[in-house]
C-alpha cells in the first residue's frame, strides 16, 4: 500500500496542469482500491463542491454536478471535515440522488475531505455498488492519500490561474509579507547556472540554430563523459564500467533528444526544453517502485545538468534589467540581489523562505517591497511579465488589470508621500514628549544600506552582519580584503560606534564555497559554534576588525549564537589573543567593547552572568522568537506562527533587560521587532537603551517614538505583557494607537 501511495503521489507531482493532476487521481485510486468509482468534488469560486473528475461516474456529469456545504453526502463530508464511510449510502438523510451521474446503483460510499491549510479544498469519493463497508485500511489510505494531494491540488489551482493570462486577466498568488510596500515592474527570473528547477522559460528566434545548437553541446558532455570513462577506466569493475556506458549512452537515447527536438520546434529556447525533458524523466523514474531505477533519477538529474551548463554557458547573456525589476527567484541569494542596479531593483518575490529569512531582512535594509514564500508561483515563465508586488499583504499579482494597477499606483504615491513628510525629523532628537531618550541605530551589511543608514540620519550600527561581504565572494576573504572592508565601514560611521558580529553563518545563511549540509541546520553548527571550531577563521577576522579600527575606535565586537558561557571566555580569550599580537606587531589597538548576543532560550535564563563579562548586550529577536516558539522563522508554513509579539517573547525580552541592567550593563536589541513602530514602542517601554533596525524604518520609529510620552508607553507594556496570546495583544495595541490617531505610521503588519 506503501509503495502504491508514493507511486500515485510521484506521478501527479509530474504533471503540472491540474486536469491531469485530477485525472491521475481517480484512476489511480480507483485501481488501487478495487473499487469501481473514485470521482474528486472541487470548491468552486461560490463555495460549491463541483465534481471536477471521475472514474466511474457518468463522464458527462463533470463540471455540471455541484452540492453545496453540507448538501448530500459530499457537502457532509466537507461540512464536517471528516471522512464518511457508509455500507448502504441510499440510508443516510443527507443521501441525495443525481440521476446524471448514475449514481443510483452504488451502495457502499467512502469520502474524505481534502484539507489544505485548514481549509476545505474538496472531497475524494470512493464508491462501489455491491453494500459492503470500506475497512479501516482503505479508510487510512483515502485518509492518507488526500492529505498528500491536498497540496498538489492547491499548487495546481494556483498555477492554473496563469493560463488564463490575458490583457483583463491577473492572476494572484499568495506569500508572506518580507518586507512592506507596493511595487510594479517587469519580472527578471534570478537562476543560477545548471540549475534544472530555474531555468526561464524563453523563446528561441530561429528553430534550426536552436536545434543545431543543442546537438552541438549534447556531443560536448558525450566527448567529456567519453574522457572521464578513459581516466576511470582501470578504477571502475565491471559493473561499474557498465553503468558508466549505460550513463554515456542515455545521451545517444533518441527519444530524449526526440522529445526536446518537439519541445524546440514549439518554440521553446533549447536550456528551457531540455530542462523540462530532465525534469519530467526525472520525475517518472523517481516514481518507479523498483529502488535501482529509482535511483537512476539522480543519475539523470546529473547528466541534464551537465548539458544545461554547456547550453546556458555559451549562451549567457549579460542580463538586461528593466527600469522597475521585480526580481524573482527560488531561493535568492544576496550575491543576486548586489547584481542588480540599486536604482533599478523595485520588488523582490521568492518562492522559497519566510518573513524573516536572511534575503527579506536585507530587502527590508534596502526598502524593497518583498513577497517571500510565493510557493505556487510558476516563476521560470515570469521574465518579462508585469507584475506587482504587494509587500503589505504578501501577494504578488501578474499581468494586472489597469483597475488593479491605478489603486495600487495610487498607494505607491502615498507611501512616497509619507517618507517625504519623514524626511522633515531626520535631525531631529529621537526622544518622546516626555523627555525619554533611546537611541535608533541601524542594521547594516551591504553598501546600499549603509547609504541609506547615512541618509536617514543614523547615529550608530548596532548590527553589522559581516557574513553578507563573505556571502558575495567565491572563497574566503582574505585577512587584509577583510580589513579593507570593515574599515570602509567604519569610517563611513565615524565618529558613530559600528557593531560589528564576528561571522554568523549556518541556517539560512550559506557560504557556497563551504557548504554545511545538516538535517537541522537552525540547531546545528551555526555562528559561534562554526567559528570557535575554526579559530583561524575566527582570529582572522577579530584581527581584521582590530587593524581596521586603528585610529577610528569606534568599533564594537559582538558574538551571535552564544549558548554557553565557555563559549563567550573562549571567544574573549581569543579577541585578547588577537590584540596583544596587533600590538606586538606595532599596531595602535585601543580594546573594543565586546558584547554577546542573546537569542538562544537558554541565555535568557543566565543574562546576568553573560552581562557580567561583558560591555553590552544585544537582543537577536528574530532567533529568539525562532528557538522560544519553536518555528522556522524560514519555513512559509508556519509563516503565521511565527510572532515577536507572542505573550512569551515579550516576557523574555522584558527579563534581559532586567538581567543586564543589574550588572549595570547596557541592552540594545537588533532583530527586526526593533524596527516595527509598535514593538520599538514596547521596547523603549521596556527600558531598551539602544534599538538597531533597518534603515528603512528608522523614521517611521522615531515618529512614533516623538508623539509619545514613556509614561503611556509604560502603562500600554503592563496591559499587553498579561493578555493571553498574540492576536489579543494586537488587536489591543491597534486599538490604542487608533484612539490617539497614530495608526497612519504603522501601516506596515506587525511582525
Ligand atoms: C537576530 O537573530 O535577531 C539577529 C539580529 O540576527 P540574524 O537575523 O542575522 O540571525
Ligand atoms: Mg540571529
Amino acid at each position: 500500500m506503501l509503495n502504491e501511495l508514493r507511486s500515485i503521489v510521484q506521478e501527479v507531482y509530474a504533471s503540472t496542469d491540474l486536469e491531469s493532476v485530477l485525472s491521475i487521481i481517480v484512476r489511480r485510486v480507483k485501481a488501487s482500491m478495487h473499487t469501481e468509482v473514485c470521482s474528486v468534488y472541487l470548491r468552486d469560486q461560490l463555495g460549491g463542491f463541483r465534481l471536477m473528475a471521475t472514474d466511474g461516474l457518468n463522464p458527462s456529469s463533470v463540471e455540471l454536478v455541484v452540492l453545496k456545504l453540507d448538501e448530500g453526502l459530499v457537502g457532509h463530508v466537507a461540512a464536517r471535515e471528516e471522512p464518511i464511510n457508509l455500507d448502504l449510502a441510499e440510508d443516510h438523510p443527507k443521501y441525495t440522488y443525481f440521476p446524471e451521474t448514475g449514481e443510483e446503483r452504488f451502495s457502499a460510499f467512502l469520502g474524505v475531505p481534502i484539507i489544505h491549510q485548514r481549509t476545505v479544498m474538496g472531497v475524494l469519493v470512493v464508491q462501489q455498488a455491491p453494500k459492503r463497508k470500506f475497512d479501516e485500511g482503505e479508510e487510512a489510505f483515502l485518509v492518507t492519500m488526500s492529505a498528500q494531494l491536498a497540496g498538489v491540488i492547491a499548487h495546481a489551482e494556483a498555477t492554473g490561474a496563469l493560463r488564463v493570462f490575458g490583457p483583463k486577466e491577473s492572476a494572484r498568488f499568495e506569500g508572506v509579507s518580507g518586507s512592506s510596500g507596493v511595487s510594479i515592474g517587469a519580472g527578471v527570473v534570478a537562476s543560477p547556472l545548471a540549475d534544472l528547477n530555474s531555468v526561464p522559460f524563453e523563446t528561441c528566434e530561429n528553430t534550426t540554430d536552436e536545434l543545431a545548437f543543442f546537438h552541438t553541446c549534447l556531443s560536448a558532455v558525450r566527448a567529456d563523459i567519453k574522457k572521464l570513462g578513459v581516466t576511470l577506466e582501470s578504477m571502475l569493475n565491471k559493473e561499474e564500467r557498465q553503468l558508466f556506458e549505460a550513463y554515456a549512452s542515455m545521451l545517444d537515447d533518441t527519444s530524449l533528444a526526440q522529445e526536446v527536438k518537439l519541445k524546440i520546434t514549439d518554440g521553446a529556447c533549447a536550456s528551457f526544453a531540455w530542462s523540462a525533458v530532465i525534469l519530467e524523466h526525472v520525475k517518472t523514474f523517481s516514481s518507479m517502485e523498483d529502488a535501482y531505477f529509482r535511483e537512476r533519477a539522480s543519475d539523470i538529474k546529473d547528466l541534464g545538468s551537465r548539458v544545461l551548463a554547456y547550453l546556458q554557458e555559451s549562451t549567457r547573456k549579460e542580463l538586461v534589467y528593466p527600469d522597475q525589476t521585480i526580481l524573482i527567484g527560488e531561493d535568492l541569494t544576496p550575491s543576486m540581489l548586489a547584481e542588480v542596479p540599486m536604482d533599478k531593483l523595485a520588488g523582490i518575490v521568492s518562492v522559497k523562505g519566510s518573513s524573516n529569512s536572511h534575503i527579506a531582512i536585507l530587502a527590508r535594509s534596502m526598502g524593497i517591497p518583498t513577497v517571500m514564500g510565493a510557493v505556487d508561483l510558476p516563476f521560470t515563465r515570469l521574465s518579462g511579465k508585469e507584475m506587482i508586488v504587494d509587500g503589505y499583504r504578501g501577494n504578488v499579482y501578474v499581468d494586472p488589470d489597469s483597475a488593479l494597477r491605478t489603486s495600487y499606483q495610487a498607494m505607491l504615491d502615498e507611501d512616497k508621500q509619507l517618507v517625504a513628510k519623514l524626511e522633515g525629523i531626520k535631525n531631529l532628537p529621537s526622544e518622546t514628549k516626555d523627555g525619554h531618550h533611546v537611541a535608533l541605530w541601524v542594521n547594516t551589511g551591504l553598501l546600499a544600506d549603509t547609504m541609506i543608514s547615512l541618509e536617514r540620519g543614523a547615529q550608530g550600527v548596532g548590527l553589522y552582519r559581516t557574513e553578507i561581504p563573505f556571502m558575495l565572494r567565491e572563497r574566503f576573504p582574505s585577512e587584509k580584503e577583510q580589513c579593507k572592508v570593515y574599515r570602509d565601514q567604519l569610517e563611513a560611521f565615524a565618529p558613530y560606534p559600528v557593531t560589528m558580529r564576528t561571522l554568523d553563518i549556518g541556517g539560512d545563511k550559506a557560504l557556497s564555497y563551504f557548504p554545511i549540509e545538516e538535517d537541522n541546520p537552525f540547531l546545528g553548527w551555526r555562528g559561534i559554534r562554526v567559528t570557535l571550531d575554526h579559530p583561524e577563521i575566527f582570529l582572522g577576522q577579530v584581527r581584521a576588525m582590530l587593524k581596521a579600527s586603528e585610529g577610528l575606535d569606534n568599533l564594537r565586537i559582538m558574538l551571535p549564537m552564544v549558548t554557553n558561557i565557555d563559549e563567550l571566555d573562549i571567544a574573549r580569550m581569543l579577541i585578547d589573543r588577537a590584540i596583544e599580537e596587533l600590538k606586538e606587531e606595532g599596531f595602535k589597538i585601543i580594546p573594543p567593547d565586546v558584547g554577546v548576543m542573546i537569542e538562544v532560550p537558554a541565555a535568557v535564563f543566565q543574562v546576568e552572568a553573560f552581562a557580567a563579562r561583558v560591555d553590552f548586550i544585544s537582543v537577536g529577536s528574530n532567533d529568539l522568537t525562532q528557538y522560544l516558539l519553536a518555528v522556522d522563522r524560514n519555513n512559509p508554513r508556519v509563516a503565521d506562527l511565527y510572532h515577536s509579539m507572542h505573550p512569551s517573547v515579550l516576557m523574555a525580552l522584558k527579563a534581559i533587560v532586567v538581567g543586564a541592567h543589574k550588572q549595570g550593563v547596557p541592552v540594545s536589541i537588533c532583530g527586526e521587532l526593533a524596527g516595527d513602530p509598535v514593538g520599538a514602542l514596547l521596547l523603549m517601554a521596556m527600558g531598551y537603551d539602544i534599538l538597531s533596525m533597518s534603515a528603512t524604518s528608522l523614521l517611521k520609529v522615531k515618529s512614533l517614538i516623538r508623539s509619545v510620552n514613556l509614561v503611556d508607553a509604560k502603562a500600554l507594556l503592563e496591559e499587553v505583557i498579561i493578555l493571553p496570546d498574540t492576536d489579543a495583544i494586537l488587536r489591543k495595541l491597534q486599538h490604542t494607537l487608533q484612539s490617539v490617531g497614530l495608526e497612519k505610521i504603522v501601516r506596515p503588519s506587525f511582525h
